[in-house]
């Protein structure tokens, strides 16, 4: 009897540990190339920081360190959402192709900062990240984008190639629309951690809405335009959401990019987002960032 009533409870205790696993968001952090050499542990600190949220279990696929990864077959579509830290060699055509459909049919995907610079040449995923730098962008890729004294969006067609940014500072993160899942709460304005401030990027920007906007200052060798820094791409079905901010480790500590990141990959995966703004969120005056401890 003690002997059934065992089996019976241990039946049910990986029941229920199966239960709550299945009940939250598969997240792919996708890398291994990236031409900055921090890329490891950023990975590992998206992994913490969307795990930390409760909604997310997340897994790594990693290309092999340079080249063309023939074994790099992600199976996508198992995931709701999946995040790039990747800046490196094409991707097998058959992967190209799986990833393509997977958002296509639905999948969310996260585009964080180098991630747009790769794969200047691939149609689909230009479409997917709306704007991306280097990699050969020029005026073929498609306009630059960005926001004008008034506040009015300008797609400029001009000559010139895609991708720039000066010295690293920190920056005033301007929200551009506070009704979105993801923006919904931030202070109208707010101070990101040092970090590259992206500018000139370019693409074909098509289904893209932009959620915030930072000044490229001229004093720090940025175009003084307002350039997008939070935006989103419907691709499809899927959900695209892309940050160009997040350099480094101390750039991706900012209490704002964090936010920005777990809010953005849940609204990817769902379209809704379920998580109140930290108290401790960065002011206009003020970066507010938590050292990342593994
Ligand atoms: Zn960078």
């Amino acid at each position: 009897m003690s002997r059934i009533i065992a089996v019976a409870f241990v039946a049910f205790a990986s029941l229920a540990s199966s239960a709550t696993a299945a009940e939250k968001l598969q997240a792919l952090v996708v890398d291994g190339q990236n031409n900055h050499a921090v890329w490891p542990k950023t990975t590992q600190m998206m992994k913490q920081y969307l795990e930390e949220t409760g909604l997310f279990t997340v897994e790594i696929a990693r290309t092999a360190p340079q080249g063309t990864d023939p074994d790099f077959k992600p199976e996508f579509s198992k995931y709701d959402v999946v995040v790039s830290n990747y800046n490196g060699a094409p991707w097998p055509k058959e992967t190209q192709e799986a990833f393509v459909d997977y958002v296509k049919s639905g999948g969310g995907f996260v585009v964080v900062h180098a991630a747009n610079n790769a794969f200047g040449d691939w149609p689909a995923y230009n479409e997917m990240i709306g704007l991306g730098g280097w990699g050969g962008r020029n005026e073929k890729s498609g306009p630059y984008v960005y926001f004008n004294e008034e506040g009015k969006l300008v797609r400029d067609e001009s000559q010139g190639s895609g991708g720039h940014h000066g010295p690293q500072h920190p920056f005033l993160v301007v929200v551009r629309d506070q009704d979105h899942p993801v923006t919904r709460g931030m202070p109208s304005a707010w101070m990101h951690a040092q970090d590259e401030l992206y500018d000139m990027l370019r693409g074909p920007a098509e289904n893209m809405h932009v959620l915030a906007t930072a000044f490229a200052s001229p004093d720090k060798g940025g175009t003084g335009r307002h350039e997008p820094m939070i935006f989103t791409v419907q691709y499809g079905k899927g959900r695209v959401f892309h940050t160009p901010m997040g350099h480094a480790d101390y750039s991706m500590e900012c209490i704002g990019f964090i936010a920005t990141l777990q809010r953005g990959a849940e609204w990817a995966a769902t379209g809704k987002v379920t998580q109140e703004l930290p108290e401790e969120f960065p002011t206009a005056d003020e970066v507010k960032s938590r050292k990342f401890e593994e």
